[in-house]
């Protein structure tokens, strides 16, 4: 930090004081020590200075202290074409410095609706698969148990399986699930390995986590080894609109899908290749024919008034990314879930 010859407005990454028309929206059922967590003003201070965390808030570790904390998943074990994802959560933290409080679409800061800190990175087992699986569902238990919600940064796709291990166990039992994604990752394994990032939903089916007919996926596309492929969502009733039926129909028929979710329980999982590699590169199984970036912010935008219980956002590769396209997008579209929570 470098010394100023007046003192710096607000140290950075630190709790900061709260408005005091924040304070009042408080709920009393809960007793918070630190004060209100907010970004860093960057009218005070910079945006490319200090520590980067997500959304330049505290770096708070306390899960007792927070409405909804966000962590970090630096694994990317779990892929089969290009690696990288063990890079999102580093490079996602530093494009999101840009991140201003105020959604004017959505007429909310969630800065201020909630107390939301970087919770820093759960630590992952580079070498192991089912170590790191283990990692993240004990890590996550004890931020579940104290009531905050987790938007989980990864990382590749697989860290959703025990993610929703963590979530389920605390939910008491299977939740509902809406993915944006260009594929299914319904698969049943891969060179002999049941997991992988391109198996975590079936494994999630099997394991009791997900619920038939709870389960919309958006956005899939692009070629698959078969017709026999879709069996088991068929099986399983999953929810689908394909990015071409999206490109044919809008947004009426998310809607429409979406309207099965009212106030049921809901975990939103984002793998940024739902969105074009056009808009997003930087991701390890890109897919033509995928949605702009306004298409993307107008689905989750469209997520409004659901009961959300949690999200990731995953698979953002930062050696395949260009001119920090990709973890920029990931950074906003991390921002609008926040707004939607
Ligand atoms: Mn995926
Ligand atoms: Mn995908």
């Amino acid at each position: 930090m470098p010394r100023a010859l007046t003192p710096a407005p607000a140290p950075p990454n630190m709790p900061r004081a709260m408005p005091k028309h924040a304070l009042q929206k408080q709920k009393p059922a809960r007793a918070f020590r630190l004060p209100h967590p907010q970004p860093v003003d960057a009218l005070e201070y910079a945006r490319f200075t200090g520590i980067p965390t997500f959304m330049r808030l505290p770096h708070i570790t306390q899960p007792e202290e927070l409405d909804i904390a966000i962590i970090g998943v630096p694994f990317d074990g779990g892929t089969t074409y290009r690696p990288g994802p063990r890079f999102g959560p580093r490079q996602v933290r530093v494009q999101s410095a840009i991140i201003r409080p105020w959604n004017p679409v959505l007429n909310v800061n969630p800065f201020e609706k909630y107390r939301i800190a970087d919770f820093g990175d759960l630590s992952v087992n580079p070498l192991s698969i089912e170590d790191t699986f283990r990692r993240i569902e004990q890590g996550l238990a004890p931020i579940l148990a104290a009531g905050a919600r987790t938007a989980c940064v990864g990382g590749d796709h697989s860290i959703s399986l025990p993610i929703l291990r963590a979530i389920a166990k605390k939910h008491g039992g299977p939740v509902n699930l809406i993915q944006f994604d260009a594929h299914s990752d319904l698969w049943d394994e891969y060179f002999g390995s049941k997991y992988s990032h391109g198996t975590p939903f079936r494994r999630a089916f099997e394991e009791g986590l997900l619920r038939d007919g709870g389960v919309l996926q958006v956005g899939l596309r692009g070629q698959v080894y078969g017709e026999d492929d879709f069996d088991f969502a068929r099986a399983h009733k999953v929810r689908v609109v394909t990015a071409e039926q999206f490109h044919e129909k809008g947004m009426p028929e998310v809607q429409r899908h979406l309207q099965a979710f009212k106030s049921k329980p809901v975990y939103v999982t984002l793998d940024i290749d739902s969105v074009d590699p056009a808009y997003a590169p930087g991701t390890g199984t890109p897919q033509i024919g995928g949605f702009t970036s306004i298409q993307i912010l107008q689905l989750i935008r469209a997520l409004e008034g659901l009961n959300i219980i949690g999200c990731d956002v995953v698979e953002v590769s930062p050696p395949y990314d260009t001119g920090e396209l990709t973890s920029l997008l990931a950074a906003n579209l991390l921002y609008e879930l926040l707004c939607v929570l």
